[in-house]
């Protein structure tokens, strides 16, 4: 039934959680499915591995800034 609306209406993404400036994972409010932003800025499936590369971008995303910050 949920999966009827979002072929019906397609998917209600909103932003789960942003991993850097660029890069964002999306859930849909109707049916769950998740999405990332891929290295090309296209949008994908967020599989098991896909998580796992944005956790270690997350995580090199705020050691950068932090350098960043020490360096002014
Ligand atoms: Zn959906």
């Amino acid at each position: 039934m949920k999966n009827l609306y979002c072929r019906l209406f397609n998917h209600d993404f909103i932003i789960k959680s942003e991993i850097t400036k660029f890069v964002k994972e999306y859930t849909c409010l109707n049916c769950g499915k998740q999405l990332t932003t891929s290295d090309q800025g296209e949008l994908i499936p967020l599989t098991d591995k896909r998580r796992e590369t944005n956790e270690e971008l997350r995580k090199l995303y705020i050691k950068r800034r932090k350098l960043k910050k020490n360096a002014y």
